[in-house]
Parts: structure tokens; sequence; C-alpha cells
């Protein structure tokens, strides 16, 4: 089986300049941008330009596959609707809200007196009407994967945050294990699975100290340490780890549900407080930012305002000098700019100095991009079946299997960017063109 021999490489992590500072919680922004997209979905106003609005009220509805509600994160007023940047790297409308500093909440945002009596129907509701969205960065409505009619042995936590730079869900769960281990109880209980288990990279012993304690209140919870290499935060090869088992499609097939630390954490809150999913952590961090460090903001807080907090750039680098990534380095998106706003799915922007040495864009055909690939592709085949348009070389040479994991174009001597051709070639391969 092609994951049981899964390669992986240990890559600089560079996680420390971020850790150094505790989490930072930046909750009254001037204005907040609520962006009209999750995901590919378009949303659908609710609100106009003049409305009064509270924190957790509904301002947008997705529609069609995955359809919720989508909340305010800050009360005041609805100023317009304009473009903003967005991290899928596109201009898109957003609802502009601006802050009255009040903190004015929903009426439906309130305790619950006992949580022990919901069902798995109404848990997963909650889910729903919650507008939750995984916050590892894929955004996949929370609630849609619980409704799966697969019989679910195991609900497993991605606390791995595998890739380099990223400490945002590790700054959380620091400040708040016991409530990562609530989210995963009432995870469990939405999908009737007797056993939760919370994955995290073996160097983070930190994470065992301080959930190891607490789990003698939650039945069924285990620790898994995963090994320090990258990609281990793949869902495939952490379900393999956990399961011992191999899926195609989803990792229900498995008898698994795969959610993320921060999600599961958010979860806590919405069973028990009414809270939607209004807020998350970001990591702003880099070579190019003077203060890196991980802030607690409502979503839609514009990343500009998180950069002037962390001190702005390093000395001397300015915008054109400056490289910009939306989420972490190996699966994130280039951006021109720092102007874009805090979304479900951003955990991180990463600025850093350009480098200066001149770039060497020829294939020097020394086989490292095929070496690394942990699902044993060879991307450079791979780019020549795309350029000459080949969809049968594509297929033979397997283009599918690639999970974007960016460790070919991380460990490229001439610093091509060659997971974007292998992109590029199950697009065409999907297309059958
Ligand atoms: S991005 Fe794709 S081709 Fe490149 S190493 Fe990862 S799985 Fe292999
Ligand atoms: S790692 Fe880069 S230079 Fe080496 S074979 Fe792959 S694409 Fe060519």
């Amino acid at each position: 089986m092609i994951l049981r021999k899964a390669k992986g490489l240990h890559i600089d992590g560079r996680k420390q300049m971020s850790k150094e500072s505790p989490l930072h919680e930046h909750l009254n922004p001037q204005f907040v941008y609520i962006p009209l997209l999750q995901q590919t979905s378009a949303l659908k106003r609710t609100v106009e330009v003049g409305d009064d609005i509270k924190i957790g009220q509904v301002v947008a509805l997705r529609e069609g596959f995955g359809a919720m509600p989508i909340h305010a994160s800050i009360s005041g007023k609805v100023t317009a609707i304009k473009k903003v940047w967005h991290c899928s790297g596109k201009m898109v409308e957003a609802i502009e809200i601006a802050n009255d500093n009040q903190q004015r909440m929903a009426d439906s945002i309130m305790p619950e007196a006992d949580v022990t009596h919901f069902t798995r129907e109404e848990l997963i509701e909650k889910m729903k009407q919650a507008g939750l969205s995984g916050l590892g960065g894929a955004g996949f409505p929370t609630y849609v994967k619980y409704q799966t009619k697969s019989s679910i042995d195991v609900v497993i936590i991605n606390a791995v945050e595998c890739e380099p730079y990223l400490t945002c869900d590790y700054m959380l769960l620091n400040e708040y294990p016991e409530k990562l281990l609530k989210g995963l109880h009432y995870f469990m209980r939405a999908a009737s699975a007797k056993r939760g288990v919370v994955c995290f990279k073996s160097y983070n012993k930190h994470i065992r100290e301080s959930l190891q304690p607490l789990l003698q209140k939650y039945e069924g919870i285990e620790l898994r340490e995963i090994k320090d290499i990258y990609p281990a935060g793949w869902e495939k090869y952490i379900v393999q780890q956990v399961t011992g088992k191999t899926y195609e499609g989803l990792p229900a097939e498995a008898g698994a549900i795969v959610d993320n630390s921060a999600t599961a954490m958010v979860f806590a809150d919405v069973v028990e407080k009414n809270i939607p999913l209004i807020s998350r952590v970001i990591t702003i961090t880099g070579e190019g930012i003077s203060k890196p460090r991980n802030y607690y903001v409502p979503l839609g807080t514009p990343v500009k305002e998180l950069i002037e907090l962390s001190g702005g750039y390093i000395n001397g680098l300015v915008h054109e000098k400056a490289w910009y990534i939306a989420g972490g380095p190996m699966t994130g998106r280039a951006i021109l700019i720092d102007d874009l706003i805090v979304s479900d799915t951003l955990g991180a922007v990463i600025v850093k100095p350009m480098p200066d040495e001149k770039m060497h864009p020829e294939c020097l055909g020394c086989g490292k991009c095929a070496d690394v690939c942990p699902v044993f592709l060879t991307p450079t085949e791979i780019r020549r079946a795309y350029e000459s348009k080949d969809v049968d070389a594509i297929k033979n040479l397997n283009a599918q299997k690639c999970m974007a994991c960016g460790l070919c174009s991380y460990i490229c001597p001439s610093h091509i960017e060659i997971t974007d051709f292998v992109g590029k070639a199950k697009d065409l391969l999907r297309k059958g063109a």
C-alpha cells in the first residue's frame, strides 16, 4: 500500500520566532470585513448598509452544498459593501462593519444550563447553525462530515500543525487545553464514536504535559505523538497512523472523522455558550516582521493592523522588497500585498525579504523532487507531460495522487515551483483536455 511506505522530510520549522511572545488578543478592530465567499461558494448577504449589527448576528448565508449561516464578529453598523483582498488571492465583496466598541451580543448567544441531553442530531445542527468550518485551511463545513452514513469509530484531532512557521494552533491549545478535550468530547457524541485521539508532533512534549492530567475526565480520549516529518499532518497519514487503514475519498471510509484542533475548541463554545464561529488565532510571522507573534482576533480583521501591532516590517524592508504568503510556506499562497483580511481559512501571514540571489530557473535533473515526494511521484516527468498536454501520460504518472504538500518546490535547488506544474497537470486531467 502506498501509504505504508510514505516518505517525509524533516524540515526547519522556524516556529520558535512566533512562540516566544504570548498569545495576544486584538478584539476591537475599528472595522471588520466579512467576505461574501466561503471556499468557492458565493454567499447571499442578509444585511444592508446602515443596519445595526450585534456580535453573532447572521449577516450572510451559504446556500446549496454546505448551506449554513455566517455571523458578525463585532457589534456596530454596516457602513459599506466593498471589495477586499481575500486569502484565496482574489478580491471579493465583503460586508464592512464599523465597530461601536460596545460588544453587544445577539440574543442567541447564551450559556447552556445543561449540555448532557443533546442528541447526535442536535449537536450536528448546532455545528450548522454556528457556521462551523474547518480552521485548518480547507474551510470545509464541519457538519457535512458528521452527517455521514458510515459508522465512525474514532474522531481524530489534528494538532500536528506541520507547516513551518505556523504556531496558531499550538498557542491556542497551550492557552486552553481543556477546551480542546471538551470540543473533542462533543465531536465524539456527534459522531457516536467511542474513541477520540489527539495527534500532535513528537517534539511538542508540552501538549502531552498539559492534556494528560485532564484525560481522566474524558472517557475514550487518548494522545498520539506523530513523527516530526513533513507532511505528517496530512489527513491520510494521520488516519493511517491511528486506524491502520487507508482510504480513497473521505476518512469516514476508514471509520474516522478528522478535525483541526482550533475547530474543536470553537465547537466547545458553540455547544456550551452558543457562540458561533466569529474569531480565530492567526500567526503573523517571518523574517520580515519585527515582532512575530499570534493574535486572537474577530474574523474580518485587517491583517495590516496586526502587522502594525507586530512592530511593522524589519528595518529597511519596504513593500516592493517583501514577499507575502497567506497560510503556510508549503501549501499557502503567495500574495501581492499585506492588505487582506482574516478569514476562517487564514492561519498565518508570513512576510519575508525577497531573496537577492539570482534565480536558476533551469531544471538540473537532480531528482530531489522525486526523492522527497511522499506519494512517490516524479514531478519533473509530470511537468513534461503537462507541457506537452499529454493527458494519458499525466494519468499514467499518477498525478492525481498529488496532495499539494509543496515538498518538491521546497527542496528544488533551482527554486522551480514544481508543485504548481503538478497542480496544473491535475487540472488538465480533470478537464480531460
Ligand atoms: S506537491 Fe505533489 S508532487 Fe510535490 S512532493 Fe508533494 S505530493 Fe509530491
Ligand atoms: S528538484 Fe528541481 S532541479 Fe531537481 S529535478 Fe526536480 S525540478 Fe529539477
